[in-house]
């Protein structure tokens, strides 16, 4: 079963490992997301570019990201902004979703969807912001991935088909974030797995 959103565990089975282009070697059976995080944006270069347009098209690419933008850290935003619009050019091209970093700029991220018209299916991943931050967020459609830190308000704000659930960089497993998530919704962890690898398997066939 697919739960996972969202891991940096190269060795995941039970969910979507996101790397960076120059580190996709493929493991077989695993599902994969590639990206250059908005942390790794101020040595990105054309080729780093290129390398991920390549990348992308891999049938273990189930998803573009993470990408997104992060106003603590890395390049300048309008640089950040040119290489995730690049990222999201990318996914719709290929039809293929987005799993999005978003660290205070969600109205430019929101932005930035609807300038370029993305129609494929977004996850904002490591979801902690609060209700106002979300729900524009929701209102455009979006899925939100919560990991082990999240505002438990947003959680129950959150529509029971758009919510998933992911580890991150945590080093802990699903099951465990199921478990501390699970008893806010009143389900029990078991049955937030379930929900939340139909979510994930939605948010992943629906633009096909
Ligand atoms: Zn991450």
């Amino acid at each position: 079963m697919t739960t996972d959103t969202h891991t940096h565990n190269q060795l995941a089975t039970d969910g979507i490992i996101s790397v960076l282009p120059g580190r996709f070697t493929p493991l077989p059976g695993r599902l994969y997301s590639v990206g250059i995080h908005p942390w790794h944006t101020d040595n990105a270069t054309d080729a780093h570019l290129a390398l991920l347009s390549q990348c992308a098209t891999h049938p273990q690419v189930v998803a573009i990201g993470e990408t997104g933008l992060d106003s603590l850290r890395g390049a300048p935003l309008d640089r950040q902004t040119e290489i995730f619009e690049r990222h999201l050019q990318l996914a719709q091209s290929l039809r293929k979703p987005l799993i999005i970093h978003c660290v205070r700029t969600s109205q430019q991220v929101l932005a930035s969807c609807r300038r370029l018209g993305v129609a494929v299916p977004v996850a904002i991943h490591g979801m902690r912001g609060n209700e106002r931050v979300a729900q524009p967020l929701l209102g455009a459609g979006f899925y939100l991935s919560f990991g082990p830190q999240f505002n438990p308000a947003t959680v129950l704000a959150t529509p029971h088909d758009r919510l998933l659930i992911e580890t991150d960089d945590s080093g802990q497993c699903i099951e465990a974030v199921a478990a501390r998530i699970a008893p806010l919704l009143g389900i029990t962890a078991a049955t937030l797995l379930t929900q939340a690898a139909a979510n994930l398997q939605r948010f992943l066939t629906a633009t096909h």
